[in-house]
């Protein structure tokens, strides 16, 4: 049987409509159901990607029209009656450029399947090939598989810098590439472009690739040092068994900031910028440990996956509650790679989790609903603040709880136990055996590690709203670490109570303390701060705030004069008047090696991140 195939095309770049063509035979029946998915793995909120649905025109196989009607926002029936080969052109509006949508211009084919392929329900097992009919110097970048093999083309000296390119096909034909089923056609996003560099390398018979599209200049020798001991490092952690043997890093690096990525079953797609910072610093740092990231998903999410999205139903909510060890666990990990594998310094490691650390405690909705509950309510309101303080994060309280779980796992078993070993049961229990996990799974697996009961911990921390400022300090110590609390530096956040901007032109309120003296005054958020005790806010309040509240002269007193702000929102100005408080709001949360570790501690934490204390 002929696969369902699915034609690209394009004429005028510029509108960012990609032509779509979708092609079934052996039709049989009277209607014929067409489905596009509602959203995307890796983003637990509907995307409804219908919406950028323009012309939908399904024909019999001699171009005769067929008549249809809409069953959902996403769903077509079709008249199929003594029709055998169903072919639907339909375009698709691809204007949005992100890790996860699908973009057309002059210069690149980017396509997120999942976005804009339609399937029939029934026949999601079929193999599927998709055709590309792009110009005929633009390179693929994709984890499908070409049907005609790729031309090698050596474009490096060092055996361990650079292998080879991949081409398209020569001029006049066109570019086509398989998937054994529309799961995995709907995982394996593709990039055409004649601007894509790239390089690969093979570690332990895994062919590694990176793709970068975009304006960058890659350092492919730093690159592939690094990704090679991070990747080493998960690979060791998984003990060797790797659920691919081919697997793309995607990435697009965009002239502005940006920070995103999204996890395929083969590859993950990455877009960073701004292009003149992404190979050096701190951004370098970022690069990989997002990389880090979205490979180990690979293992967590794409293989080893809670029961209610094996497999993921497109169509719909895919609620579940286990978010806190998709992302949770991953985001930990992420990171802890590359401290373990000796990319991050201390410094770096203690910086990491201690964003996530300051994320909980400015967070008042970890009072308000467990990481468990916000799971299941990513679908009801995402990934932003809509309501302040409403919700904790899969990321953030999701990767504290990792972090405890691997330390008390530790603990329980005197270090002959981790959280590598939950992963690892998982993936050869559940993943390798086609079947999801549940919550009581994920649970008995972590009891099972240690023969101790997790029920306390569970019940108050992934199921309870809490602060869990108690058990972070008591699994801390277990490898030598504090948690310090300190004073905002920032006089507003400390004695006003408020949070604002510091990247955009205006200066607004993004975060109040509950009954601070700013709230109490009436502040609201997305107040834009106009001026304060008459003098223009630039950017510049947290010096004038700091000014305002300093002494008058050595040994006074700080100065609590009242002060008033003129605020605009939504094109009304307010008058806020206040007296700074003595309480301290906002503080800051990080933490650091203690400096008098006892020989416990010592070798805890090098079993813990295999280095020294
Ligand atoms: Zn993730």
């Amino acid at each position: 049987m002929n696969p369902v195939k699915y034609i690209f095309s394009y004429s005028e770049p510029q509108k960012h409509l990609i032509d779509i063509e979708f092609i079934a035979e052996n039709i049989n029946g009277d209607e014929t159901t067409i489905q596009l998915p509602a959203w995307r793995p890796g983003r637990y909120e509907l995307g409804n990607f219908a919406k950028n649905v323009k012309q939908f025109f399904p024909q019999d196989k001699k171009g005769n029209p067929l008549t249809f009607h809409k069953a959902t926002k996403d769903c077509w029936k079709i008249n199929t009656k003594n029709v055998s080969t169903l072919h639907i052109k339909y375009n698709y509006y691809a204007v949005e450029l992100n890790a996860g949508s699908s973009f057309l211009d002059d210069k690149q084919l980017y396509v997120n399947p999942v976005n804009c392929c339609v399937y029939i329900p029934e026949r999601m097992n079929e193999a599927c090939e998709v055709e590309l009919k792009i110009p005929n110097n633009y390179i693929v970048a994709t984890s499908l598989k070409p049907d005609t093999p790729p031309i090698p083309i050596a474009i490096g000296t060092s055996p361990q810098e650079s292998t080879f390119m991949r081409k398209t096909l020569p001029f006049g034909e066109r570019w086509r590439g398989v998937a054994s089923n529309y799961h995995e056609l709907a995982d394996s996003p593709f990039i055409a472009s004649p601007t894509i560099q790239h390089n690969l390398f093979v570690m332990d018979g895994v062919e590694f690739n990176l793709w970068f599209q975009g304006e960058c200049k890659p350092n492919w020798s730093k690159l592939i040092n690094d990704f090679f001991i991070f990747i080493n490092e998960q690979f060791v952690t998984m003990k060797g068994v790797t659920p691919t043997n081919e697997y793309h890093f995607l990435f697009h690096i965009l002239p502005y900031r940006f920070y995103h990525g999204v996890e395929h079953l083969s590859s993950t797609v990455i877009a960073l910028g701004p292009s003149y910072e992404v190979m050096r610093g701190d951004s370098f740092l970022e690069l990989l440990s997002i990389s880090s990231h979205e490979l180990f998903h690979a293992w967590n999410i794409k293989a080893i996956r809670p029961a209610e999205m094996h497999p993921y139903d497109y169509t719909k909510e895919n609620y579940s509650r286990l978010g806190f060890v998709c992302e949770g666990v991953t985001t930990y990990y992420g990171d802890f790679f590359l401290y373990r594998s000796g990319i991050y310094s201390d410094f770096e490691v203690n910086r990491a989790l201690s964003k996530h650390l300051q994320n909980h405690f400015d967070n008042f909705g970890r009072y308000n609903l467990s990481v468990a509950d916000s799971s299941f309510d990513s679908w009801l309101d995402g990934y932003t603040e809509i309501v302040p303080h409403r919700k904790t994060s899969i990321y953030s309280e999701g990767c504290l709880i990792a972090f405890m779980t691997d330390l008390m796992i530790r603990k329980y078993s005197n270090n002959e136990r981790s959280l590598d070993d939950v992963m690892l049961h998982l993936y050869n229990e559940f993943a390798k055996k086609e079947k999801g996990y549940t919550e009581v799974d994920y649970k008995t697996t972590v009891e099972q590690m240690t023969g101790h009961s997790f029920d306390e911990f569970f019940r108050n921390y992934v199921y309870k709203a809490n602060s869990y400022e108690n058990a972070l300090i008591e699994c801390i110590e277990y490898v030598g670490f504090q948690l310090h609390t300190s004073f905002s530096k920032k006089y507003h956040e400390r004695h006003y109570g408020i949070k604002v901007s510091e990247t955009t032109p205006a200066t607004k309120v993004i975060a109040i303390y509950p009954n601070s003296v700013a709230e109490k005054a009436g502040i609201q958020l997305n107040d834009e701060i106009i001026s304060i005790n008459g003098y223009q806010i630039k950017n510049n309040l947290t010096e004038w705030s700091k000014y305002l509240g300093q002494p008058a002269f050595a040994n006074a007193s700080e100065d609590k004069s009242e002060v008033t702000l003129i605020v605009n929102n939504t094109g009304k100005t307010r008058i806020i008047t206040f007296t700074p408080s003595s309480e301290d709001y906002y503080k800051t949360y990080f933490i650091q090696k203690t400096s008098t570790p006892t020989e416990a501690q010592k070798k805890n934490f090098n079993a813990w991140s295999k280095r020294k204390f």
